[in-house]
């Protein structure tokens, strides 16, 4: 049983850790994407404008207030775990391998669609007003903006993962992989540059994820493309902007330093 005394120390060491884990991925995309190889991703820039340094700062300030809400959820996740009131189990031979992927899967799938839903609500005028606005702020997003929520929103995007785990047995390793998995194609899909070839536009396999300019898109045209990884309830409920497809097919046109990086398709 952890003592009452060491919560501000557990709650320190779990915050610390989390605004790394947005820190990491963002500080090295933006470095990567703003300075080091800005002039080569250029034809890739998806805006063709940079935001401005208090756009960035604003989005690490709120980003921060995420992650101590964050770590308030995963500290409950915790005690939960500890006192064997959740779902998580930690010997993987008791549900076996297979379960262990279909797990990952059915997770992702899950969270996929209460975005999508959850999002749609989102913009809902009166609720986007005090809610979602602070995300929206970000007209030219850069990769600081994967987190950058008002706390009533960050309750409800990671809150849903406190209740999940009541609900589906999930082993850690499970949960580390769905956490960098989050982090990462949250991050990605904020950088403000096109990484996609083109050919994944209309691959079969691959038409049904989403890319940077999707969700670059729902920052400047607002009222479209809500998905999170996969453009599957987009495509169902028709929400997909009619510009994207024209969109994402000029930003993609371009390799990013012709002769040095990888042969895009369609060039
Ligand atoms: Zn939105
Ligand atoms: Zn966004």
């Amino acid at each position: 049983m952890i003592a009452f005394e060491t919560i501000p120390f557990i709650l320190s060491v779990f915050c610390i850790i989390l605004f790394g884990y947005y820190m990491i991925p963002a500080g090295l995309s933006y470095l990567y994407f703003y300075v080091i190889r800005r002039d080569q991703w250029k034809p890739r820039h998806i805006q063709k404008r940079y935001p401005q340094t208090k756009s960035v700062l604003r989005e690490i300030k709120w980003s921060f207030s995420t992650v101590l809400i964050i770590t308030l959820i995963t500290c409950i996740a915790l005690f939960s775990i500890q006192e064997g009131k959740t779902q998580v189990y930690f010997s993987i031979v008791e549900y076996g391998w297979y379960y262990l992927f279909f797990s990952i899967l059915l997770y992702i799938g899950l969270h996929d669609t209460y975005f999508y839903w959850i999002h749609r609500l989102l913009h809902f005028k009166p609720v986007f007003r005090w809610v979602h606005k602070t995300h929206h702020l970000s007209h030219t997003p850069t990769p600081f903006a994967s987190l950058s929520y008002n706390p009533l929103e960050a309750f409800l995007q990671f809150g849903i993962n406190l209740i999940l785990i009541f609900i589906i047995p999930l082993h850690p390793v499970a949960i580390g992989i769905l956490l960098t998995h989050n982090i990462l194609l949250n991050t990605g899909g904020h950088t403000g540059f096109e990484v996609m070839p083109r050919c994944f536009f209309h691959h079969w396999f691959f038409k049904y994820s989403l890319t940077t300019t999707h969700h670059d898109m729902h920052h400047t045209k607002l009222n479209c493309n809500y998905g999170l990884y996969f453009n599957i309830w987009d495509r169902i409920m028709g929400t997909n902007h009619r510009e994207y497809e024209k969109t994402f097919m000029e930003v993609s046109s371009e390799a990013p330093d012709p002769g040095k990086c990888l042969t895009y398709a369609g060039k």
